[in-house]
């Protein structure tokens, strides 16, 4: 994959992702029709992990 000048020719191809209207990320996929950064549309709970965050001495770091 290119960051460059060639990758932005697929640019303006459509989304992927748009904003998930219950976490506010533009994390909810169109096509699979759920939410990758909570899971809406996915489970009736909230998609979150222990190793979201990163935790020292069993404190959270954020
Ligand atoms: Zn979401």
């Amino acid at each position: 994959m290119v960051k460059g000048t060639a990758s932005f020719g697929k640019m303006g191809r459509g989304y992927t992702h748009i904003v998930c209207r219950r976490c506010g990320r533009r994390a909810f996929n169109v096509a699979k029709g759920y939410c990758a950064a909570c899971g809406f549309g996915r489970s009736k709970r909230m998609r979150r992990y222990s190793w979201q965050n990163k935790k020292v001495n069993r404190v959270r770091i954020v």
